[in-house]
C-alpha cells in the first residue's frame, strides 16, 4: 500500500463510511470536514436493507442495528379522502428474502455510530474546520487546498462533500444544482405528541394532489419525524430555515383533516427547498474520485441517498484492497462497479453468480463512452439488449452491435467496448468467473491505451470464417470459434426459414446452438450459448439436464415452469434454471429465447448429462 492517506473530503456518512472502509483494507485516511464539529441535524432517515449490509462489512453492524427502529411495513395512505391505499410487508418474509430488516434511524445517531468507529481507528485522522477548497494533482499525488490551512497531500481524493461538493465543480463542472420545486418541511415531535391512532409501526406515506406527508417513529419509538412536502415551484434553495406553522399549512387545504392534523401536531418546523443533479457518467479523474451525494444525489422519495453513500464507501474499500498500490485503477473500478448491475441468484446470495460457474451483469454504455482495453482469462459474452450502434474491438477488430446480436470475447484477448451512437447501450455480460476462480486462474491486464489499434475491417472475421468457408490453409489456432458478432439478425433468419417445415422438437422446439465454425464444437471453450424458437402455444415436454442454464426471452411472452415453480417472462426478461430440475416451457405467442450454460466445459470433463421426461 502506499504510503501517504487518501484525503476524504466531507465527515458526513459518506465521508466517514469511506475512512472505515478503507481503515478495514489496512488504508490510511484524512477526512477534512469544513464544520467546526463533526455531526448530523437530527431528522430521521429511512435505511433499507442494503444499508446493514453495508454496516457489517464496515464492522458496525451491532451498534447500527441497537438504534434503529425496525418498521413492519411502508403504509401508503390517500391523502384527499385519508383512507388507506397499499401496505408493502415488511416483516419476517421481506428480511429473510433480503437477509436484513428495512429501518427508520434519527439521522444524528447513524453518523454517530460510524463517528466512534472512526474514532477508535489508528488509520483514520478527523479533521474538522478544514474546508477542502480545491486540489492539484501529478501522477503520483493529490495537493489539497483547504481554506486558511497549510496544503495537504496524498495518494487520493475522495469528495464526499455533499449536493454543492466543490471537489465535483473542479472535477465535472456544472455550477450549482437544480432546484427542484419541491419544499419540505421537518419536525421531529414527541411521541405522546403524535395522534395515537397515527403511531404505526410503519413508515407511512401520504399522497396527495402536489403534496405528500411522511411520518415513523424514531428513537425507540421516543420520537416521531414529520417530513411534509409541497411542490410549490420553489425557486431558490434553502437548507433548515425555521417556519412557522403557518406556513406549512399552506398547500394543504385539500386534504382529509385526518392528514392535515399532522401538521398541526409538529413544532419547531425547519424548511428546506430540495435540489437534485442530473446524472453523470464519470466520477473519476486520475486519484480523484467523488462519493455519495457529491456524485450522484437524490431526491428523498427513494429513501436510498445514505445508503446509496454507503454502498460507495463499501465498494471502494474493496478496490483499494483488490487494486493495491494501483491507486488510479481503484478508483476507475470503483466507479465503474458502481454502475454494473451484477444478477445476484437468491440461491447463492453474496457471491456474485448466476449459477454455481457462471456470471451475469447488466451493463450500461452511455454515449460517447468507451470501456478501456483489457483482458483476463475468463470467457465472456456480450448479449445485446437494448441501443444500437455501439461496438465490441476484439484482436485488432470491431464489430457494431445491435440488438440480440451476441459476441464473444475470448480469454486473454484484448478487448474494449465503446458507444459512439446518440443512445445508451445495454448488454448482459456472461463470465466463466466462478470457474476460473474454482481452478485458481484468474488473471486480468490493462492495455496501455484506452482502445486497441485496428487491424481489420469491420466484419472481416465473419466474411472469414462464417460463410461456411475457411481459409485455404487455416490451422485451428485456438479454443475460441475465430467469429466474434453472431449477429441476430442472420440466426434469427435461419430459424424464420426453418420453421417452414413445422418440425417442432417436443422439448426444444427449433434450438440451435452458437457453433466454432473450424471445430463444429461450441463458440467458446467453456460457455455453451443457444437460440431457441417457441410457437405460439407451445407447451414443451419436461426436461433436465446438468448445466444450470441463463435465458433471455428476446421476443414473444410465456412462462417457464421449473421444478413446479411458474416463471413469467416477456422480452427482456432474464431467468435461470438451476441443474438438473425438470424444466416446462409454455408460450403465449411465438418467441425467441437465447440461452447459455456451462455444457461446453462440462461436456469436455465428461459430467454432462439430461433426461427427457
Ligand atoms: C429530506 C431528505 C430526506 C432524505 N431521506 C433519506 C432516507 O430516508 N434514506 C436515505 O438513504 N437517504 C435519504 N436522504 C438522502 C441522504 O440524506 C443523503 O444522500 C446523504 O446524507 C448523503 O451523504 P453524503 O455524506 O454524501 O453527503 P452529506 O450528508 O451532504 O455530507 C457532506 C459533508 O461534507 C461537508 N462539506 C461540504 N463541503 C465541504 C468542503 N468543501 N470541505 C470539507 N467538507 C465539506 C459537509 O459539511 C457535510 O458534513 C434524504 C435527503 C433529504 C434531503
Amino acid at each position: 500500500m502506499t504510503s501517504l492517506p487518501v484525503i476524504i473530503a466531507g465527515g458526513g456518512i459518506g465521508g466517514l463510511a469511506a475512512a472505515l472502509a478503507l481503515a478495514r483494507k489496512g488504508v490510511a485516511s484524512i477526512v477534512l470536514e469544513r464544520s467546526a464539529e463533526l455531526g448530523e441535524i437530527g431528522a430521521g432517515i429511512q435505511i433499507g436493507p442494503n444499508a446493514f449490509h453495508c454496516f457489517d462489512s464496515l464492522g458496525v453492524g451491532d451498534e447500527a442495528r441497537a438504534r434503529a427502529v425496525y418498521i413492519d411495513s411502508l403504509r401508503l395512505m390517500d391523502a384527499v379522502n385519508g383512507e388507506p391505499s397499499a401496505t408493502i410487508p415488511l416483516e419476517e418474509d421481506f428480511r429473510q428474502r433480503f437477509r436484513n430488516p428495512s429501518a427508520v434511524v434519527q439521522r444524528a445517531d447513524l453518523h454517530g455510530v460510524l463517528l466512534d468507529a472512526c474514532r477508535s481507528s489508528d488509520l483514520i485522522d478527523l479533521r474538522t474546520s478544514h474546508a477542502v477548497t480545491g486540489y492539484r494533482q501529478d501522477g503520483d499525488s493529490v495537493q489539497i487546498h483547504c481554506k486558511k490551512r497549510k496544503t495537504l497531500q496524498g495518494c487520493a481524493l475522495i469528495g464526499a462533500d455533499g449536493l454543492r461538493s466543490e471537489i465535483r465543480q473542479q472535477l465535472i463542472g456544472y455550477g450549482e444544482p437544480r432546484v427542484s420545486g419541491h419544499t419540505t418541511y421537518r419536525s421531529v415531535i414527541p411521541t405522546e405528541q403524535m395522534p395515537e391512532e397515527l403511531r404505526w409501526n410503519a413508515a407511512t406515506l401520504w399522497a396527495g394532489p402536489k403534496c405528500h406527508i411522511v411520518h415513523y417513529p424514531l428513537k425507540g419509538w421516543k420520537l416521531f419525524n414529520l417530513v411534509v412536502t409541497y411542490h410549490n415551484d420553489a425557486r431558490e434553495a434553502v437548507a433548515g430555515k425555521p417556519v412557522s406553522k403557518e406556513e406549512v399549512r399552506q398547500g394543504f387545504e385539500h386534504i382529509a383533516p385526518r392528514a392535515q392534523q399532522i401538521i398541526e401536531h409538529g413544532k419547531d418546523w425547519k424548511l428546506w427547498v430540495l435540489c437534485d443533479r442530473d446524472p453523470i457518467l464519470n466520477w473519476a479523474d486520475g486519484r480523484v474520485a467523488l462519493l455519495g451525494d457529491a456524485a450522484h444525489p437524490m431526491l428523498q422519495y427513494f429513501a436510498q441517498g445514505a445508503c446509496m453513500a454507503l454502498e460507495d464507501a463499501v465498494c471502494l474499500g474493496h478496490m483499494f484492497e483488490r487494486h493495491g498500490e494501483d491507486v488510479e485503477a481503484a478508483l476507475d473500478r470503483y466507479t465503474r462497479q458502481r454502475r454494473v448491475l451484477i444478477l445476484e441468484n437468491p440461491g447463492m446470495r453474496g457471491e456474485s453468480k448466476i449459477t454455481t460457474s457462471l456470471y451475469a451483469g447488466l451493463q450500461l454504455v452511455m454515449p460517447d463512452e468507451v470501456a478501456p482495453a483489457h483482458r483476463h482469462s475468463q470467457s465472456a459474452l456480450r448479449f445485446v439488449l437494448d441501443g444500437s450502434g455501439g461496438h465490441t474491438s476484439v484482436n485488432g477488430e470491431s464489430t457494431i452491435m445491435e440488438f440480440g446480436d451476441f459476441v464473444i470475447t475470448p480469454p486473454w484477448a484484448w478487448h474494449d467496448h465503446g458507444n459512439h451512437s446518440d443512445t445508451p447501450m445495454i448488454w448482459l455480460d456472461g463470465l466463466d468467473i466462478p470457474m476460473a476462480g474454482l481452478f485458481d486462474a484468474s488473471f486480468a491486464e490493462g492495455y496501455s491505451a484506452d482502445e486497441q489499434p485496428l487491424r481489420r475491417q469491420a466484419g472481416d472475421s465473419l466474411a472469414r470464417y462464417g460463410a461456411n468457408m475457411l481459409p485455404v490453409d487455416y490451422q485451428k489456432q485456438d479454443l475460441v470459434s475465430p467469429i466474434f458478432n453472431y449477429p441476430y439478425a442472420r440466426s434469427r433468419e435461419a430459424l424464420e426459414t426453418m420453421k417452414q417445415q413445422q418440425e417442432w422438437d417436443s422439448y426444444h422446439g427449433l434450438k440451435m446452438r452458437y457453433v466454432n465454425p473450424v471445430d463444429g464444437g461450441f463458440a467458446m471453450p467453456t460457455i455453451s450459448a443457444f437460440l431457441q424458437l417457441l410457437p405460439a402455444g407451445f407447451k414443451s415436454t419436461p426436461y433436465r439436464s446438468t448445466d444450470a442454464t441463463v435465458y433471455v426471452a428476446t421476443e414473444g411472452s410465456g412462462r417457464t415452469t421449473i421444478d413446479g415453480q411458474v416463471f413469467e417472462w416477456g422480452p427482456r426478461d432474464i431467468f435461470v434454471a438451476p441443474a438438473w430440475k425438470w424444466l416446462v416451457h409454455e408460450t403465449e405467442a411465438e418467441s425467441v429465447l437465447f440461452s447459455y450454460s456451462d455444457r461446453a466445459a462440462q461436456q469436455k470433463l465428461g459430467f454432462w448429462r439430461e433426461q427427457r421426461g
